[in-house]
Formats: structure tokens, sequence, C-alpha cells
């Protein structure tokens, strides 16, 4: 009797996905040929020199642009055939969560309120808890009422990535998460989403430094808008 499981869905696929910017003689071919999967509860590293699609890869796969050509499959769904705005978003919400090189926190806010900031849509006394166990998690219950300019850049990139799992996405998304860090404080981030990574959570990280690749399951190499 075969009992071998069935090999679980990817929750990325991309089918020879293009990007192209401008019209006419200004076009740019940002991403060329783009065609990789990303399995669930794995440890991805996207790696190439600056300029060579990175970020728009993140921005496809993020639902913050559509690609010219190819087909984008996000947890099972044919992203094409998502046709307004208001949905993508939606999906966005409930499937992704995001970190990026500038941690994007809000500065008037306390790292409580910046975490529980795209939680709006579940009930207030839920996000508080979600939010403070959150912090918890990533090592920062003594800095709930800190605000942003209050901590260092270690710990405010802690706050991101708590934000970034407020509503449970499937997916993470790191754009240069460690780009604003000294190297020791980097690789405390690197162990955190390793960890988070050991705990379930699916995990994709952009970054141009090749030693983050020891760190993946799967590298995804980029060079002149192709990966392999
Ligand atoms: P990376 O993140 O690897 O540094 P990007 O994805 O930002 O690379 O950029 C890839 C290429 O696409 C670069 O040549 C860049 O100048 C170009 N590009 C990126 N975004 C745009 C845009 N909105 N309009 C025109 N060109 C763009
Ligand atoms: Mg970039």
């Amino acid at each position: 009797m075969n009992k071998t499981a069935p090999k679980p869905q990817p929750v990325i696929v991309f089918d020879h996905i293009a990007k192209i910017y401008g019209t006419g003689g200004s076009k740019t071919h940002a991403v060329k040929n783009a065609t990789f999967e990303i399995e669930p509860a794995s440890f991805t590293v996207i790696v190439g020199p600056s300029g060579s699609g990175k970020s728009t890869i993140l921005n496809l796969m993020g639902l913050l642009d559509q690609p010219t050509k190819g087909e984008y499959w996000l947890d099972g769904l044919k992203t094409a055939d998502i046709s307004s705005d208001n949905q993508r978003a939606i999906l966005r919400r409930d499937k992704l969560g995001f970190v990026f090189q500038q941690f994007n926190l809000l500065s008037r806010a306390s790292a409580l309120q910046n975490v529980m900031m795209p939680g709006i849509y579940s009930r207030k006394k839920n996000r508080q808890e979600r939010a403070t166990y959150l912090l918890k998690e990533v090592g920062l219950s003594h800095r709930l009422h800190h605000r942003p300019n209050q901590m260092s850049g270690g710990e405010q990139q802690r706050v991101a990535i708590a934000r970034s799992l407020i509503n449970s996405p499937r997916i993470l998304l790191a754009d240069e998460p460690t780009g604003n860090l000294d190297s020791k404080t980097g690789k405390a981030i690197l162990e955190l989403l390793q960890e988070l990574n050991r705990n379930g959570q699916t995990v994709v990280v952009i970054t141009h430094d090749d030693s983050l690749a020891d760190l993946a399951h799967k590298v995804i190499r980029v060079k002149d808008g192709v990966t392999s």
C-alpha cells in the first residue's frame, strides 16, 4: 500500500513571469523570465546583485504590482483572475506579511500600536492580546510602549517582524531585512526569521548578500531579470 502523503501544494508559483516598465523606447525589462515555486514552511532566499529585479519580484509576489506576462499562483489562486484592487488588498492582508530594509514603522506610535495597526479587521481586544504575544515572541515584552526613536535598529526590525505576523500570514516576505543593521544585529534578525520558520512560518528573504544563501532550503538566483 502506498502511504506516501501527497506533495503539498506550493504557496507561490511563478510561471514564466515578465515585468516590463515603461513603453516605446524607454522600456525596462525588470524581470524577463522568472519561474520558481515556494513550498509551504520553507525558508527561501532570493539573491542577486543590485538592479537584477529582486524588488520587482517582491512587488509581484506581494500583489503590489502585476506581471506583464506569465502566471502567478498564490496559495492555489490564479492571481490574474483577481479582478479588483480591493480583492487584491484583502488577499495581501490575509496571506502576506511584509518586512522592509527601512522598518517602515509609524514614528508617533508605540511598538504595540505599530504591531496592532494591520489587524484592523479583528476585534480590538484580540488584536491587543495578539500584538502583545507577538512582541514577546520577538523578545520585546519590555518595549511595548516605546516609540521607534526610543529603540535600536534591531529592536525596530523586531517590531516590524511582529507587525508582519499580526494577521497570521501564509508567507512572510522580507526585502533586505538586515540592510540597515550592523552584522551582529543582522545575524540576530536572521536567527529570529529562522526560528519563525522552524515553527512553520513560510519565509522568503530577498538580499544582495550571497552569504545568506547558506540559511536557505531553496536559493533562487536572479541575474538581469532571469531566475535560476
Ligand atoms: P533590485 O531590487 O534587484 O535592485 P529592482 O527590481 O528594483 O532591482 O529593479 C530592476 C530593474 O528595473 C532596474 O533596472 C530598475 O531601474 C528597473 N525598475 C524598477 N522599478 C521600476 C519602475 N517603477 N519603473 C521603471 N523601471 C524600474
Ligand atoms: Mg531592491
